[in-house]
């Protein structure tokens, strides 16, 4: 293998915000302290496995990574250094804006960081209450400026149609990000999922049903769908004023400031994940660790390999994810890999589709239009159909 792209997933965060469904756990030291024993102990076996490639683009998410103390990201970073070759051309660390210090700092950038995505979400105090978050508007700028200085690539997270938003307050949020000057926006609509994830075990407290009544009194107060679509409307127009290039679904950026590492996960490229609830795709085979962080201590402890998607569809995934991107589908090429029937299979989706404005196929390349972009998922459960 030439190289590899790799996912450290750290889930621990200060406060569960009541809307994700992200693999998380309380940030308490010994869970921590638990938790990394195990994520060094696969990250060794990993490389053994792989035959200590070297790593060309990694993504430290979660959860809050940007959490971790100083020693246990600098124990992360020993651990990568000895099981991997780690010279990423894109290293990313997620972060919360108000717990990245400068100590942490420093410790990210001795791994070899390049690059970290702040968990922003709003500007506005209207809006990170809605949205049951912990840290103030103003943190946000201050991060940035921090992380800035250390010459660091920028991405900022923003959600929009919380309970409330206006469109107004939802052009204030999109002004500030670009007034900031970051390299990178991502923009997602709220999404409150009412089945109960896997990772719920991990917290203390009220569990599912707490959750279940916070969720479905958010979404009885999200704006409708067509304010929701006008929103998204708004973020096209407003970030390419700025000068960003909407490359993805939901991602925007400066030029040559795209997501290297997601353009991995978008170009149906392998990468390894490690850590809970962390997905891989690797020799054509996706496989996922258990998000229980009791599930995955016991697997790791044990030697067991992750569980293997036996129902994935890489030859729609594969579309799927083409179709994500301004690029589109090379419907060739696509035919070239997956073959003469799946290609049939995509084309009489896209077909399908194709009355209602959704995509616009043009020799071998389809993509999405405007429409389709706020209809994607019309169009992808057809595709993976
Ligand atoms: S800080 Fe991020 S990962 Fe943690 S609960 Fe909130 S949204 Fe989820």
């Amino acid at each position: 293998m030439s190289g590899i792209s790799i996912y450290v997933h750290v889930p621990f965060c200060a406060a569960r915000c009541p809307y994700c469904d992200f693999a998380t756990a309380p940030a308490t030291s010994r869970l921590r302290a638990r938790y990394l024993a195990a994520l060094v102990d696969e990250i060794a076996r990993e490389g053994v496995r792989l035959g200590r490639p070297r790593v060309r683009t990694l993504y430290v998410g979660g959860g809050t990574p940007s959490l971790l103390e100083p020693e246990e990201i600098a124990s992360l970073g020993a651990a990568l250094r000895l099981a991997f070759e780690l010279r990423p051309r894109e290293a990313t660390v997620e972060a919360n804006p108000a717990t990245l210090d400068r100590a942490r700092l420093k410790a990210w950038i001795a791994l070899g960081i390049t690059r970290a995505s702040i968990g922003a979400q709003s500007f506005s105090p209207e809006g990170l209450r809605a949205l049951g978050r912990t840290h103030q508007p103003e943190d946000t700028a201050v991060a940035v400026a921090a992380i800035r200085e250390e010459g660091l690539d920028v991405n900022l997270d923003l959600i929009f149609g919380w309970p409330g938003q206006s469109e107004a307050a939802w052009r204030r949020d999109l002004a500030s990000a670009v007034a900031l000057g970051v390299d990178h926006v991502s923009c997602y609509p709220l999404e409150l999922r009412l089945d109960p994830e896997e990772s719920v075990a991990n917290w203390p407290g009220g569990g599912w049903e707490v959750l279940r009544r916070w969720r479905s009194r958010a979404a009885a107060a999200q704006p409708d769908d067509a304010t929701i679509a006008r929103l998204y409307r708004i973020a096209e127009r407003e970030l390419a004023r700025a000068g960003y290039r909407h490359y993805e679904i939901a991602n925007w950026s400066h030029p040559k400031k795209n997501s290297l590492h997601n353009l991995v996960y978008w170009r149906d490229g392998e990468w390894l994940g490690v850590g809970a609830g962390a997905h891989s795709h690797l020799g054509g085979i996706r496989s996922a660790n258990p998000a229980s962080l009791a599930t995955y201590l016991a697997r790791i402890a044990a030697c067991e390999p992750r569980d293997v998607d036996g129902e994935a569809d890489p030859a729609g995934e594969a579309a799927m994810l083409a179709l994500r991107l301004d690029r589109g589908l090379d419907l060739r090429r696509y035919a070239s890999r997956f073959g003469a029937v799946a290609a049939e299979r995509v084309r009489s989706a896209l077909a399908e589709v194709a009355p209602a404005g959704l995509v616009a196929v043009r020799g071998d390349r389809a993509r999405l239009t405007a429409r389709g972009r706020l209809l994607a998922n019309e169009v992808f459960v057809r595709v993976l159909a």
